[in-house]
């Protein structure tokens, strides 16, 4: 997971070193601004704003405690 910045990502000539998504993976909104949350995965990058990275991050979490309730034994 990283934290981009769209100085970060375009080149002196104005071309991207990676482009980030056109929608956020969370919100599905526009990538507007110039400050997102990227993470690599096994077959791409998911691309958030911030306050959506903090979403996930806090329901996948959530998400992680009912499953220690529900299936402990899987652990
Ligand atoms: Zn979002």
């Amino acid at each position: 997971m990283g934290l981009a910045k769209l100085s970060d990502l375009v080149t002196n000539v104005g071309e991207y070193v990676y482009k980030p998504a056109e929608q956020c993976f969370y919100c599905a909104e526009p990538l507007g601004g110039d400050v997102w949350i990227f993470w690599n995965g096994t077959d791409g990058q998911i691309w958030l704003h911030p306050a959506c990275a903090k979403r996930l991050a806090d329901n996948l979490n959530k998400d992680w405690e009912r499953f220690k309730v529900v299936c402990p034994e899987l652990l």
